[in-house]
């Protein structure tokens, strides 16, 4: 697994050691499974949605460092957030880790530190580990109710 030292930085380790947001919140509005069996992680997302914003959010369940720290990252960017700049937010993530042509207008979009996970940009098959919880989290929005698989 040496590859991934080059991704490892500190926000990414960091938040795989003191995952933000883990466990699940009181009185949910929304919540979702995900698997990636291509890694083996695994989540359950809880969110609690009020006034058409996302109140509160967070997650457990088991995976790589890099799907926990994506996990801990997006709770933490997602706070206060509507369904629709969650989408936003998403489309810049997921096109930023996998289109060799990123939109302008999308490389503009500042993401804080989510964009400390873009070195996973450069090993496929780990995109689907940073992508797993945004995808979960789509699904409880959407009140999708068969668990998210990324294969
Ligand atoms: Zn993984």
């Amino acid at each position: 697994m040496s590859d991934l030292s080059d991704i490892y930085q500190e926000v990414i380790l960091d938040h795989n050691r003191h995952p933000r947001n883990r466990g699940v919140v009181d009185h949910p509005t929304h919540k979702a499974e995900g698997y990636n069996p291509l890694c083996g992680d695994q989540l359950y997302l809880t969110l609690r949605m009020k006034d058409g914003r996302i109140e509160d959010v967070a997650f457990e369940g088991h995976g790589c460092a890099i799907s926990t720290a994506s996990s801990s990252l997006m709770t933490e960017a997602l706070k206060g957030a509507t369904l629709a700049e969650a989408e936003e937010l998403f489309e810049a993530f997921h096109s930023r880790l996998t289109d060799d042509e990123c939109p302008a207008e999308l490389l503009a979009k500042d993401l804080g530190k989510l964009e400390a996970l873009q070195g996973v940009k450069e090993f496929p098959v780990r995109v689907k580990c940073a992508t797993l919880c945004w995808h979960t989290m789509l699904a409880a929005l959407h009140e999708k109710q068969d668990p998210v698989s990324t294969e």
